[in-house]
């Protein structure tokens, strides 16, 4: 591809995207395809010549767009959203025009410089306090398997990756069942076992940790010879909301010396907001915070920042240096690949640069309390009807519900049925969880496109539906 063209289908791909976002309410939120269609829908073998690029095009759009499911849609009501702005969408073609490999600050000084600065700007836009450092990860998941891995090492004074596990005491690490499961995940691949995930009792609507059990583990793990390494509370669980005072979670963290590491990827971007604030007062007390900015904030996909208030630890922890990635003449200097698990990284504090420059904080605080209204309302609305109940209250924008099935119908399989025949429709897309091992079906209002219609639209689907598979 030559110059002219590069420009040619650089500008194309950019109107096919306008297009794109400006026509999505036509399209079906998730394709209505079975799997193995689109696979088979290509060709076997890679090419020998070269091809047009005409060609391409046209069959990225008749077979590919097609079989997305589409996470900018304004109906998108299912997981957690990963809304992308458009301005992040236009500092993302930058960032792969330039297509720059930002493990180091000497392998694009610029990415490290912003991501210092950037990550700074969203502390003080979350409310945290002077003393948290950050760095962006791709993922929370990616955040929380680097604090696993430092709570880790701190407890094994430092001797873990040296020495491995074998012969040292059994680590032990705490959280509730609302975590998300890149927590457990974070356990096995830091190679401290399932079994040492230990799972503290819940209460209340947020369904948070009891912090005297939590403490009375602790001291029994201690006694008993087991090696606590350290607490993981959570904001904002997947399946509801789970959120844990983490104010009274801390303090145990703090009276038993051990690491805490906080989980808001998705809650963490509407602590933009003051008054959501004390969803996760004490958070200060914590070692690190992981939040996306790519889930609701508007920050295209992938953006997790992980705040730490030790960086030291986090390097001693991750940190590798051979002579060929030496940065001669620059020590002391940040190198962010060696806050992180991956090596290699993507330029990702330009989106956020744009994004906050673009919109500023006041509009973003007022797309999530919008967010937060509507999912408020809808909730209202379904449990004033006779068939729905409300499962979970809203936490911000997210809560659940499930249909009344006829008598004797198994309540479960009936809620199944309605979520398949809600995403069949296409109108909306909506995921389940299950509360209490009893399936219920999740909403949450997070799309940077969304409007108080499509909240609407969304109430008139999920009641034509269940009144269709009663009928
Ligand atoms: N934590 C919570 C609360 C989540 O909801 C999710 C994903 O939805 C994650 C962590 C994992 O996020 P990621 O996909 O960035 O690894």
């Amino acid at each position: 591809m030559d110059n002219d063209e590069f420009r040619d289908w650089s500008r194309r791909a950019a109107d096919w995207g306008v297009d794109y976002r400006a026509g999505l309410r036509d399209r079906p939120v998730r394709p209505a395809i079975a799997p193995g269609e689109i696979f088979r829908s290509i060709e076997t073998s890679p090419p020998e010549m070269p091809e047009p690029m005409e060609k391409i095009f046209a069959d990225f759009e008749a077979k590919i767009v097609p079989g997305m499911t589409h996470w900018q849609h304004p109906r998108f009501f299912a997981y957690f959203p990963a809304n992308a702005a458009p301005v992040s969408v236009v500092a993302e073609y930058l960032v792969s025009a330039m297509a720059a490999q930002c493990m180091l600050w000497q392998t694009s000084p610029a990415a490290t410089e912003l991501e210092m600065r950037i990550v700074d700007w969203m502390r003080q836009a979350l409310g945290l306090p002077e003393g948290f450092s950050g760095v962006i990860q791709d993922s929370a998941s990616s955040a929380t398997l680097a604090a696993v891995l430092t709570m880790r090492e701190r407890a094994l004074d430092w001797q873990g990756n040296k020495k491995g596990l074998a012969g040292q005491a059994k680590l032990r690490v705490y959280s509730s069942d609302q975590v998300h499961t890149s927590i457990d995940r974070a356990i096995w691949v830091a190679g401290i076992g399932e079994e040492n995930l230990v799972r503290i009792p819940v209460a209340g609507r947020f369904r948070a940790m009891d912090t005297a059990a939590l403490e009375a583990a602790i001291v029994a793990d201690r006694n008993a010879g087991l090696l606590p390494a350290g607490i993981i509370a959570c904001v904002g669980g997947t399946s509801i909301g789970g959120t844990d005072d983490v104010a009274a979670v801390a303090a145990v963290a703090r009276r038993q010396g051990l690491y805490l590491h906080v989980d808001a990827a998705w809650a963490g971007s509407a602590m933009i907001c003051p008054e959501y604030r004390h969803f996760w007062t004490g958070v200060e007390g914590a070692d690190s915070i992981v939040f996306n900015p790519h889930k609701w904030l508007g920050a295209q996909f992938d953006c997790s920042i992980q705040f730490v208030r030790q960086p030291e630890d986090l390097v001693r922890t991750l940190a590798i240096k051979p002579e060929f990635l030496k940065t001669r003449g620059h020590d002391g200097i940040i190198n962010y690949s060696e806050w992180s698990v991956p090596l290699g990284r993507r330029f990702r504090a330009l989106k956020l640069w744009f994004l906050l420059r673009a919109h500023g904080l006041e509009s973003l605080r007022n797309m999530i309390r919008n967010h937060v209204a509507w999912s408020e309302g809808l909730a209202a609305r379904l449990a004033k009807e006779a068939d729905f109940e409300l499962v979970s209250e809203p936490m911000l924008s997210l809560f659940s519900f499930r249909h009344r099935a006829t008598p004797g119908a198994d309540l479960d399989e009936h809620n199944l049925r309605l979520v398949d025949a809600i995403n069949a429709d296409g109108r909306i897309y909506l995921t389940q969880t299950r509360v209490d091992g009893r399936v219920a079906i999740r909403f949450q209002t997070g799309q940077f496109e969304s409007t108080a219609a499509d909240v609407d639209a969304a109430f008139n689907v999920i009641c034509e539906c269940a009144r269709s598979l009663a009928s």
